[in-house]
């Protein structure tokens, strides 16, 4: 018997990954974040006399009887994360009481909802001499931050921001950024990344603001603030630059 954390992906059911579906036709029991994750993003793979379950208004007490049911009956468990299950998946709880009772488990990790929202749209976040950091973080809400990861810190390196959780905070985060960022400095909001409900809305940290409250995106959104979203004139790249040197393509002298 084992627990399988596996990544679902963004929302798209073809952005699992072929070992996660592979995982999910075979086990018994299914658990999922419904919060997150559609029923329809497994549900094609999952087999026809699977026990599904939706975690989301579970306690981890609750979540971690159902996996013990399916342990005292050997039955694999899919446990469905949406993303990747390392980032804001709260999979370190399950995995200690699973490494207490001395349960086997193994992560399958998924396409996150970060690169998803950046594909949709349309940018890389590493551009070479503008930046090449990504700081994945959240805005300070009921969770707090550790010191040293207060958002205002963090803005100072102008390396690419991806917030997580973070949409209700957007006028206190704007409010933040300003004094480091300047009005004009590029954001990003990204609503339900590879969906049919996806939504993008662009500007600029002085403008987001007016122009989200006329939206109805208050929730599954991932912020991305960085001058990679506006940049046109950046440095290329020196891994394609005909002049430049690597293990696989070597001066031909
Ligand atoms: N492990 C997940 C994140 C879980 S935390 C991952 O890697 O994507 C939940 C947060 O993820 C949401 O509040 C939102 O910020 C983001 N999120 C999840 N799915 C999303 C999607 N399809 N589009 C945009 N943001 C999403």
């Amino acid at each position: 018997m084992k627990v399988y954390f596996i990544g679902a992906g963004p929302g798209d059911p073809e952005l699992l990954t072929l070992k996660a579906v592979r995982i999910i036709e075979k086990c018994p029991v299914i658990l999922y974040t419904g919060s997150l994750v559609p029923k329809e993003v497994f549900n094609l793979y999952a087999r026809k006399d699977a026990e599904i379950y939706d975690t989301a208004s579970m306690t981890l007490e609750e979540i971690m009887d159902k996996i013990l049911y399916a342990y005292n009956k050997n039955l694999d468990v899919a446990r469905i994360h949406t993303g990747d299950p390392t980032i804001y998946g709260a999979i370190a709880e399950q995995i200690r009481e699973l490494e207490k009772k001395q349960i086997d488990y193994e992560i399958i990790p998924g396409v996150s909802s970060f690169t998803a929202a950046a594909c949709s749209l349309k940018k890389e976040l590493t551009l070479p001499e503008l930046t090449q950091t990504i700081i994945i973080t959240r805005m300070e809400g009921r969770t707090p931050m550790p010191e040293k990861e207060k958002l205002k810190d963090l803005a100072k390196h102008e390396s690419t921001l991806v917030l997580f959780l973070s949409i209700n905070l957007l006028p206190k985060i704007v409010e933040e950024l300003i004094p480091i960022l300047g009005e004009d400095f590029p954001i990003a909001i990204v609503y339900k990344a590879s969906t049919s409900e996806e939504e993008i809305l662009t500007g600029t940290l002085g403008n987001i603001v007016e122009k989200w409250k006329q939206t109805k995106i208050r929730s599954q959104s991932i912020i991305i603030i960085s001058k990679v979203l506006e940049a046109k004139d950046f440095a290329a790249s020196r891994l394609y630059d005909k002049n430049f040197f690597h293990k696989f393509r070597k001066r031909l002298v």
